[in-house]
């Protein structure tokens, strides 16, 4: 490791890395398949850079974003490493100049994109070459269930099985859960170790807001927190356009961000945003990749992202730079009719098995915004990393709400689910509990069901939120089918049978919200 610490040092400018760093680079150095998987920020790059410095020949980069991998290449040559990316937008004239280039060992690393290995010129021209190392990057890319599922990233072992000696391969990714990690070896058909560390980022405070009305909640914390900078998402153009238009109105230095807009007022905004010229930032998902911003306080999601890995690399560029930093969702049901639509009526992507994997993976994004248990456990669970019981920094470790105990209501919820026959979704079971004379209940003779009415003291919306709470905490879970229904888990029998009493707290959120917003 001697050498890699020169490398380090010598061309990074660091003298000690960064947690987990050091054993995936001797992982490598020690000519093993690596996989490794670390959160946004945490420093893959330097994990395949230095022994890319340290092997004899060439490594390649698989890269899914032109802009991405321009910024790396820009960021090494700048650093004395000669690298160089091939890319569809290089002229064939630069094309043969940089494989003149490459044949001559002019280069050391080589970024492309995973459709390259699509084109016989350059497999080529590769196959001459001594390839040591071949480095995936945002390798949940070859997963269908990563959130950025690019066809193209299976065609990378085929291309290593045509090489004329095997290359080390080494893959990087910031949001693999348990499944995505699987579909990664399986995909890439190799037999890696695997490093997984540092994804509790301690320094970030984690809140879930209920039953508020975004935009007076996001002015409300503005001019709460009138000296700092963040990053405000919102799920469409125009919300980002009306959000931006009433901060802007209100005289604060906002920005904005989303695929309508040209690229050089994007790139202007991010430009004005990074270099502090502006200190809020209201965007579209499109906003943040590769984006290196240290001193953003919060991030604020106005809307539900579509899922958890989503959320965590979005909500993850606050705090960059290890000060206490928030990262708040704003939750509002009306948010997964929203991304369900977005599910069904993807042009890009039709087919039901992932249609299914993105409707199960939204699930978890809207039971961690009803879960009852600390939610940065259910964020590292999610991914794998050790479990903790209780933060003390989110919004549910922190509610000092009163205790109050719901057994005898979870068991005529649960009940009522059961003597259903679980046949029946979310507002039906809402409507039996509370005794709704809806059309489609008395359609379905469940005004005579021995449940109904059996919550007739609550209002509709107190009962949506005990069923919402039990799908949250995994007691009921909502089939992934066209015509969703819900169904008692094996945890929800345990309870049953355990005869132990349920209590959740009467948030201080929830409270604080329907004296003030509603
Ligand atoms: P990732 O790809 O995991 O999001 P990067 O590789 O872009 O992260 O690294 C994130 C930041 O951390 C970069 O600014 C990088 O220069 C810095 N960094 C990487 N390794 C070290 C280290 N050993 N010491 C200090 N900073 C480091």
């Amino acid at each position: 490791m001697n050498k890699a610490y020169e490398i380090l040092k010598k061309y990074f400018g660091y003298s000690s890395f960064k947690e987990g760093q050091e054993p995936i680079i001797k992982s490598i150095l020690d000519g093993h398949d690596t996989l490794g998987i670390m959160p946004t920020g945490g420093g893959k790059s330097i994990c395949y850079q230095i022994p890319a410095l340290i092997f004899e020949g060439i490594t390649l980069v698989v890269s899914p974003l032109i802009s991405l991998m321009q910024d790396q290449v820009d960021a090494l040559n700048t650093l004395g490493v000669s690298s160089v990316y091939i890319n569809s937008t290089l002229t064939p004239k630069e094309m043969h100049t940089i494989y003149m280039e490459i044949s001559n060992g002019d280069h050391k690393i080589i970024y492309v994109t995973p459709e390259r290995f699509e084109n016989s010129e350059f497999i080529d021209r590769i196959r001459m070459e001594k390839i040591s190392q071949i480095a995936i990057d945002e390798a949940h890319c070859i997963s269908q269930w990563g959130h950025d599922f690019r066809r193209s990233y299976l065609n990378v072992p085929d291309f290593i099985k045509q090489l004329p000696s095997s290359p080390i391969i080494t893959a990087f990714t910031a949001t693999a859960t348990p499944k995505v990690r699987e579909d990664i070896i399986k995909n890439l058909r190799f037999k890696p170790n695997v490093f997984i560390s540092g994804f509790d980022r301690k320094n970030l405070k984690f809140t879930t807001v209920k039953g508020v009305n975004s935009l007076s909640y996001i002015k409300k914390y503005l001019k709460e927190h009138s000296d700092e900078g963040g990053i405000i998402y919102a799920s469409t153009r125009k919300e980002v356009d009306s959000i931006y238009s009433e901060l802007a109105d209100r005289g604060y230095r906002v920005g904005k961000y989303h695929a309508g807009m040209s690229d050089n007022e994007r790139q202007q905004n991010q430009d004005d945003f990074i270099n502090d010229k502006l200190t809020l930032m209201v965007a579209t998902n499109a906003f943040g990749m590769g984006i290196d911003k240290s001193n953003v306080r919060f991030v604020i999601h106005s809307n539900l992202p579509k899922d958890l890995e989503s959320y965590y690399q979005e909500a993850g560029r606050a705090g960059r730079d290890g000060l206490d930093a928030h990262c708040i969702l704003i939750f509002n049901p009306k948010d997964i009719q929203t991304q369900t639509f977005f599910i069904n009526n993807n042009q890009f992507e039709s087919s039901e098995e992932i249609m299914n994997i993105k409707r199960e993976k939204l699930g978890s994004m809207v039971n961690y915004c009803h879960t009852s248990k600390c939610v940065r456990s259910y964020i590292l669970e999610y991914f794998g990393d050790d479990r903790i019981e209780n933060c003390d920094n989110c919004s549910n470790c922190l509610d000092d709400g009163e205790v109050e105990d719901i057994t005898i209501e979870v068991q005529k919820i649960l009940s009522c689910v059961y003597r259903t026959e679980q046949r029946f979704g979310i507002n039906m079971i809402v409507g039996v509990l509370g005794g709704s004379k809806n059309k489609s209940i008395l359609n379905w003779n469940l005004d005579k069901a021995s449940t109904y009415g059996l919550l007739s003291d609550y209002s509709q919306k107190d009962i949506r939120a005990l069923v919402d709470l039990l799908v949250g905490d995994e007691y009921l879970e909502v089939t992934k089918t066209e015509f969703p229904t819900l169904r008692l888990t094996k945890k929800a029998f345990e309870f049953i049978k355990s005869k132990e009493n349920f209590t959740r707290k009467v948030t201080k959120i929830q409270r604080k919200t329907t004296y003030e917003w509603e």
